[in-house]
Formats: structure tokens, C-alpha cells, sequence
């Protein structure tokens, strides 16, 4: 029942503050209201798209509870409770990830010692003196055991005990745990926001958070890793533009580039989708945007057809189907399409 159950938390260098969380002013203004009146709900269920926000916004506010001297509402950023926070030290806060396997590999559950640990720990007294922090960094993976154990905290939490659960699925959450909760929604990010995130946040070159912007969907997920997703997205264009590949030859060596993953679906796909569909789109008329694929001779019913011809694949892929031959029946059915 220890901490080394959890993945390690992800390290950051420096305690985020709640001013900086871009895109989400009802959330914030949500939470100070919260802070201001003493009114926080001890148990809040942030959900929202991945990338937006939500665990940077949860240790914000972890810091600003714990934080010796709040300048405008937010953290300091450099008092001891600050800089164990960001150290990941401070010992009223817990923060709980995947459950990892005995080789220490993260798995893709969150398991019922984790919330048996984490109910330890609040039950303890706080020895900063103020209150205790609980965040479950991927709720949408408690297993259902561990969801079952967690009622009971909600229900009669330790006194002075905040519990953050973040969760970019409540939908696999019972309706018994987010009842308990208090819902905090986060809104998908504006092209714009999400630019500025990788640009000036983050350090991403110009080039690639533009790209990133494109791509993002309303979050930061996939558009955090810019040599990533430049090159999935030059693969993806390359075989859209290909004209399609004509050999079996050709077919396996497509197939082969998109299973650059081992497991679930991968990038190359996802970005494949979106070209697709807003290849589609433009078609229908509804929008055109800089990543639209410059438009090859075909229908609307061309393009819904590869549209459903590669959501084939991701739904495949997504049940862990044969990896080959999901991608080369991909590949043969846009091949007859662009042909
Ligand atoms: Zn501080």
C-alpha cells in the first residue's frame, strides 16, 4: 500500500499557478470563488478533453492551499510548501497515477491499493498544519474495485481532506462516485490558446505549434511531442498524396509504417482521420483550413468512404485486432478510393 504502486508523478520544474491556466476562465473563476469564500467542495471531478489543463489546474490549486504567502490569489512559487510541491516532497499532498506493473512499468489502471493508500494517508493529520491533498491523475482508469473503495472516502471524507480526481472519461466513472463529486468542466482550447501554449510555454518552435494547433482538437495530448507529430503527420500527408499504393508490396509497406506503435491506435492513424475528414468537409463545403489535403478528383461518397474505410481501422486497432491486417485492409480500401 505505498506510493511505489503509482507510476511516478510526471516532474515539473516549477510550481504552476492558477493565473497561468489558459482557456478555462470559468473554471477558475470557480475555484477562487472556492478559495475566497472557504467553500471548495471536498471532492472535485475535473473533466474535460486531454490536454487542457486539468492536472496543471489541480496542482495549482494544491499549491495554493499550501502556500505560505499567495500573491494575488495564487501561489508564490518560491516559499518551502511551493518548492516541495514542485519537488513533489510536500507531504500533505499525494499524487496518484497509473498503478505499475512488478517490473515498474505503468499499467493502464488505477488499482484499489492505490485508494486504499491514498485513503491512509488523509485519514493521517496534516503535518504542515492545514489540509491534505489527494490527486488521482487518471480517475477514468480507477478499476471498478477501486471506485467501490473510494465511495466511502467521498462520502465521509477526513476532515480538512480535498480529493482532486482528473478524468478526461467520466463516463467510466460510477454515477455513485460523481454524484460525490463536484463537477468541474474544462472546455476544449481555441486554436489560439493552444499556439501560444506550445509556443511560449512549452518552447516549441513557431513551425511546429502551428502544426500542433492544427492538429490539437481542442487539447495539448498529442500536440506536446512537435518531432512526433511533425513526422506522423509528413507520413500521413505522404500516403494521402501517394495516390494510394497499387502493389501488395506497396500495401505491406504502408501497413508497416502505421503499426509504428505496439499497442492501440497510432498517431499516424489519428492524423490520417483528421486529414480525411476535413478533406470530407471541404468537399461538403463546410470548412477548409490549412491542413486540408489538396483536393484529388472524387465525390463527397469517395470521401466518406475513406473516412469510414480509416475509422474501420481505429475502431480495430482500438480492440487490439490483428495489427497487419487491419492496416492493409486500410490501405486497400483508401488504395481503390484515390486510385
Ligand atoms: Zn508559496
Amino acid at each position: 500500500m505505498s506510493g511505489r504502486q503509482s507510476a511516478p508523478a510526471v516532474r515539473i520544474e516549477r510550481v504552476p499557478r492558477l493565473g497561468e491556466v489558459l482557456g478555462q476562465d470559468h473554471v477558475l473563476s470557480m475555484l477562487r470563488q472556492g478559495l475566497e469564500r472557504r467553500t471548495l467542495h471536498h471532492a472535485l471531478l475535473f473533466v474535460g478533453p486531454e490536454g487542457v489543463g486539468k492536472r496543471t489546474t489541480a496542482l495549482a490549486l494544491a499549491a495554493r492551499l499550501f502556500c505560505a504567502s499567495p500573491r494575488e490569489d495564487d501561489a508564490c512559487g518560491d516559499c518551502a510548501a511551493c518548492v516541495q510541491v514542485a519537488a513533489g516532497s510536500h507531504p500533505d499532498l499525494r499524487r496518484e497515477s497509473f498503478a505499475v506493473d512488478d517490473r515498474g512499468q505503468p499499467r493502464e489502471s488505477m488499482v484499489i491499493d492505490q485508494v486504499r493508500g491514498v485513503q491512509l494517508f488523509l485519514g493521517a493529520q496534516a503535518l504542515a498544519g492545514g489540509r491534505k491533498v489527494a490527486i488521482l491523475e487518471e480517475a477514468h482508469a480507477l478499476t471498478e474495485d477501486a471506485q467501490n473503495a473510494l465511495l466511502k472516502t467521498l462520502e465521509e471524507p477526513p476532515r480538512g481532506s480535498l480529493i482532486l480526481l482528473v478524468c478526461h472519461n467520466a463516463s467510466r466513472l460510477a454515477a455513485t462516485v460523481r454524484s460525490r463529486c463536484q463537477r468541474v468542466a474544462f472546455s476544449p482550447l481555441g486554436r489560439r490558446t493552444i499556439e501560444t501554449l506550445l509556443a511560449a510555454r512549452l518552447g516549441v518552435a513557431a513551425q511546429d505549434a502551428r502544426l500542433g494547433s492544427l492538429y490539437a482538437e481542442g487539447g495539448l495530448a498529442f500536440a506536446c511531442e512537435p518531432a512526433r507529430l511533425r513526422e506522423a503527420h509528413e507520413h500521413a500527408s505522404r500516403l494521402l498524396a501517394a495516390g494510394g499504393p497499387r502493389s501488395y508490396v506497396d500495401v505491406a509497406a504502408a501497413a508497416k509504417d502505421v503499426l509504428s506503435t505496439p499497442r492501440g491506435v497510432p498517431l499516424e492513424l489519428k492524423l490520417l482521420l483528421q486529414l480525411l475528414r476535413r478533406r470530407l468537409r471541404a468537399r461538403a463545403g463546410v470548412e477548409e483550413t490549412d491542413l486540408t489535403p489538396p483536393g484529388k478528383t472524387g465525390t463527397l461518397l469517395d470521401a466518406l468512404r475513406d473516412v469510414e474505410a480509416t475509422y474501420a481501422a481505429v475502431v480495430d486497432l482500438g480492440r487490439n485486432a490483428n495489427r497487419r491486417l487491419a492496416a492493409e485492409r486500410l490501405w486497400l480500401r483508401i488504395g481503390e478510393r484515390i486510385d
